[in-house]
């Protein structure tokens, strides 16, 4: 079979949920992805930062075969010898007093949102059913029918209603507007990314996090960071939140906690924010299982022995500086933490996509976010010799489309 026929057949069996780029893969190793024509390409989306330690990274395949050999799902109905050293360990890396296991990214906010409630009535002595939850304008928080009902973004909730409320929508990086909101004693929680990804690797103005405590701490309402994709090394520190404070009331965190290989999440937070659930108000069939949790474990041993979150400061910092650089009159924005970078692309020149099309076509895989960011974020175990190897393709890439602008 070409590629053209393993496309067809997708076409023909999945809903059209995605629009991936013309490429089918079947094979990955480390920083690069194989098609089934034998192509070779980098990886510079790593399943939208899941993957930061690597494709099939040797150590977490150890550690999932070596579990799935010795114990595999016996649900929480029991414990089990691995899931209390991942919370610890988990704890102790992000500072916080305790988590609660989940699988997706969703689940984990949907967790947040739910323990962000029952605070408010039974902790802020909210009235009942009036909690609110303030979120940011550009969210992404993923894709159940509660977080959509709070997205910005009408594409995500367009037709999937009705919404039951109980959130509103703060302009990002607004304090005046976020004190203001805060400051209605029904507000039991702010939900937001540190650093939003889906939106375009948005990097709120230095100090804002900071502000934003201070704020709750006043009004009495909890920060809670969504860092399922800035979390485990992409911005250059561990967690992003740590660019600006001590840590949140609570934390989310998915992707690249199960090291790209298995869904693994968690929503952490404070022991008294945590307290509020008790047995049968809330739980997984698969979340903490032995395999998630031992996977869990060798992500943040990676994380913390690897150093991924020094080697992504540092090579972002050299390849934001080297595209700044190429002075392309295609670049209309560059921003980015880490090995965490958003190219807005001049819509009068390129769209995104074409540019992603056209990087695809010169082995280097990323892709778009909105019509006009191209997202780069690749494995964080990745080369700098690599990287300049990437530099390179996208080098081209822009020369070849300002000579298409202007023709
Ligand atoms: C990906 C993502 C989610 C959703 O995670 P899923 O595993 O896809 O459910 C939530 N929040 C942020 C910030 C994300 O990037």
């Amino acid at each position: 079979m070409k590629t053209q026929d393993y496309i067809s057949r997708e076409e023909q069996y999945l809903a059209y949920n995605y629009h991936p780029l013309p490429v089918v893969l079947n094979k990955a190793e480390g920083v690069w992805l194989w098609d089934v024509e034998g192509n070779k390409y980098l990886d510079f989306l790593s399943a939208y930062s899941a993957v930061s330690a690597g494709h099939v990274n040797p150590r977490l395949k150890k550690a999932l075969i070596d579990q799935l050999e010795t114990l595999d799902v016996p649900s929480r109905a029991f414990y089990t010898d691995k899931l209390g050293l991942f919370a610890e360990k988990l704890c102790k890396v992000t500072g916080m007093d305790k988590m609660l296991p989940m699988n997706t990214g969703a689940e984990a906010v949907e967790t947040a949102v739910k323990a962000a409630r029952r605070w408010g009535y039974t902790k802020k002595n909210i009235p009942s059913d009036q909690a609110k939850i303030l979120v940011s304008s550009g969210n992404f928080h993923g894709r159940t029918t509660t977080i959509v009902g709070f997205s910005s973004d009408d594409e995500y909730k367009e037709n999937f209603g009705p919404f039951d409320g109980g959130f509103d929508i703060v302009p990002y990086g607004d304090l005046d507007a976020f004190e203001k909101a805060a400051s209605n004693p029904n507000v039991c929680a702010y939900i937001t990314e540190p650093m939003q990804g889906e939106a375009g690797i948005i990097i709120p103005p230095k100090g804002w996090l900071k502000s934003i405590q201070e704020i709750c701490k006043k009004h009495n309402v909890l920060l809670i960071c969504d860092e399922i994709q800035s979390g485990i090394g992409r911005t250059g520190k561990d967690f992003a939140f740590q660019h600006e404070i001590d840590r949140p009331d609570g934390l989310i965190l998915g992707k690249a906690l199960g090291g790209g290989v298995y869904p693994v999440s968690a929503f952490l937070a404070r022991a008294d924010v945590m307290d509020v659930f008790n047995p049968g108000s809330h739980g997984s069939t698969f979340g903490g299982n032995p395999i998630a949790a031992a996977i869990g474990i060798e992500s943040l041993n990676i994380l913390e022995e690897e150093k991924l979150a020094e080697r992504s400061a540092e090579l972002g910092a050299y390849t934001i500086d080297k595209i700044r650089e190429m002075n392309s009159p295609l670049v209309q924005d560059l921003r980015g933490a880490g090995l965490w970078i958003g190219i807005d692309i001049d819509p009068t020149r390129a769209s995104a996509r074409a540019v992603c099309e056209a990087l695809k076509l010169r082995g280097l895989l990323c892709k778009e976010t909105h019509e006009t960011v191209v997202r780069l974020a690749p494995p964080l175990t990745i080369t700098k010799d690599d990287i300049d190897w990437a530099l390179s393709q996208i080098q081209n890439v822009f020369k070849l489309m300002e000579q298409k602008a202007a023709a």
